[in-house]
């Protein structure tokens, strides 16, 4: 079943940036999973920077296409995204960000759009906010707080 809701982007900026998270997959350096990530994000000046999935014999060193994508806009210096699109080799179930992405995404804002897509380019759409209700975001930093004297 394919969900979409209204998007703020057109139709073939959608397809084209989830042909582009396809294209990202083919680099994914994913040795030990075998699970072949891409990702596309587009900037609000539509921009496009894409990521794959880059694994390490040290596990936990590995990182996901979604950040590896994210963190190559922001260090171009882009960080106002419009969208993201994900793309695995799964066929018949679209490919979800794993919480930690989640989270990385919400650093950026919580109303832009996340494309999870299948093998055969058919995707749903969710906000950042829908991915990850009721998140601790930058501005959580800065509320009203009680810290307790110290003796
Ligand atoms: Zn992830």
């Amino acid at each position: 079943m394919d969900v979409k809701q209204p998007s703020q982007l057109p139709q073939e900026t959608i397809e084209k940036l989830i042909r582009q998270s396809h294209e990202a997959k083919t680099h994914a350096y994913c040795v030990y999973s075998k699970f072949r990530v891409g990702a596309a994000v587009l900037t609000e000046d539509d921009r496009v920077f894409t990521g794959c999935n880059v694994e390490n014999a040290c596990y936990n060193l590995g990182i996901c296409a979604e950040r590896t994508a994210m963190s190559k806009a922001v260090s171009e210096g882009y960080s106002n995204f419009k969208a993201i699109a994900i793309a695995s080799d799964l066929e018949d179930q679209f490919i979800s960000p794993c919480g930690g992405c989640r989270q990385f995404m919400r650093e950026f804002g919580t109303n832009w759009e996340v494309y999870l897509t299948k093998l055969d380019n058919s995707y749903m759409m969710r906000t950042v906010d829908q991915l990850l209700p009721i998140s601790f975001g930058p501005d959580d930093l800065s509320m009203k707080k009680v810290i307790p004297d110290e003796n």
